[in-house]
């Protein structure tokens, strides 16, 4: 079982900013921005490649809630998903990192 599936399963803990039955919102173990919060489907898919379009409208819609929740909508947020060995993917298991709380630096 991969590592976002131990946490899925309350094998591992978390510190959880937002759930419902098929997303989980928590914060990051290595936090690279003031608010740095992982959003994932419960259901294990590898990486963005995988998706299909209707998990990922699902996805949308919760993460727009996560931002809500943080307080970051109107402000702003980064979102960033990596994929694969070149993308800088680590755990495989598809997931969007949200940053917030503080002016993010450019990505170029
Ligand atoms: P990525 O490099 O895009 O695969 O990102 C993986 C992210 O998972 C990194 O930002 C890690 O800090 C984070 N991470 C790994 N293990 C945990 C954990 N147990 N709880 C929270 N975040 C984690």
């Amino acid at each position: 079982m991969c590592i976002f599936c131990k946490i899925i399963e309350g094998e591992i803990p978390n510190k959880t900013v937002l759930e419902n039955d098929n997303f989980l919102a928590f914060e990051d173990i290595s936090p690279q921005a003031k608010i740095h919060v992982l959003i994932i489907p419960k259901v294990h898919i590898q990486s963005f490649n995988e998706m299909t379009p209707n998990i990922m409208a699902e996805m949308t819609s919760f993460i727009q809630e996560v931002a809500l929740t943080l307080g970051v909508k109107s402000d702003g947020y980064r979102l960033i998903t990596n994929i694969g060995q070149n993308g800088g993917q680590e755990v495989g298991h598809v997931h969007f990192h949200l940053l917030a709380g503080e002016q993010l630096g450019s990505i170029n």
